[in-house]
């Protein structure tokens, strides 16, 4: 069962706001059991969008099926100029790989981070243009835009497109499913999740993430923000090293999400955008 932070559940009040309103103003007429039927399978949409791991609104990736000793370590809403140089020093250290779910204005902003997380042989993947908190509420064509744009500069940093997307804090409407179909991008969510913007304490997010580990599983941290522990520092700063001796003392090896899924991102599957 998927964990909820203080901030999905303000994301939570801001999108279901949004589909009261629409509900509201759309079958204020005085036919209740019409009514309440359209409530109810609004109510049902709603919970959909709202849950991070589930498949109701698209197919979703939570782990993958292997036979190899290997899991996933995917960071997400960077880069930051603070943050992503010492997980990528951590990660070099251990000989870790992993995947990182860029923001594309983040990525405009510190072009040279997201070609140096590349070059290192980590993966970029999509993360949205803006990082809306209202990302579950927008319309197929602001929906794409989101995708595409992100899509673009990435592609242009790297040499390659992403291949995998994941929504602001997971939070999906159905028309995000068919545009990533369109354009070859598979959704990537997780199998455990540190909270470790939130939570002060490293043990208890290295507990999280390792919680009954198993090979294919797909850990979440940020390196866009990280919560501060008692000496002001980054929460990153201990839990990364200790995760990775922790899955090298468990025989398991940090990869990036296409090396765990047996994937390869074709370079020229470029986005629909660029296509056009
Ligand atoms: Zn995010």
């Amino acid at each position: 069962m998927a964990r909820i932070d203080a901030r999905d559940v303000f994301q939570m009040v801001n999108i279901l706001d949004g589909i009261v309103t629409v509900v509201a103003s759309t079958h204020a007429m005085p036919m209740a059991p019409t009514l309440g039927a359209v409530a109810a399978s609004q109510a049902a949409l709603a919970a959909a969008c709202l849950c991070p791991r589930c498949s109701f609104v698209g197919p979703t990736i939570t782990s993958a099926p292997t036979a190899e000793a290997q899991v996933a370590l995917t960071f997400d809403d960077g880069p930051n100029e603070a943050l992503t140089p010492r997980i990528l020093d951590i990660l070099a250290r251990y000989g870790a790989k992993a995947s990182f779910f860029c923001i594309g204005a983040r990525a405009r902003r510190w072009p040279g981070l997201v070609r140096r997380a590349a070059m290192a042989g980590h993966s970029i993947e999509n993360h949205s243009w803006r990082h809306s908190s209202r990302f579950a509420l927008l319309g197929s064509h602001k929906l794409a835009r989101e995708i595409d744009d992100t899509q673009e500069l990435l592609a242009d940093l790297c040499g390659r497109p992403p291949a995998y997307f994941r929504a602001p804090a997971g939070f999906r409407n159905p028309w995000l499913a068919p545009l990533l179909a369109q354009r070859a991008l598979r959704y990537a969510a997780w199998s455990h999740r540190g909270f470790d913007t939130l939570d002060p304490v490293p043990a208890r997010i290295l507990q999280r993430v390792t919680h009954h580990i198993q090979p294919g599983a797909i850990l979440l941290l940020h390196d866009g923000r990280n919560a501060r522990d008692r000496q002001g520092r980054p929460v990153v700063d201990t839990v990364l090293p200790s995760l990775l001796q922790r899955l090298t003392a468990r025989g398991l090896r940090a990869v990036d999400l296409p090396t765990l899924l047996g994937s390869t991102a074709a370079v020229e599957r470029l986005s629909m955008r660029n296509r056009a």
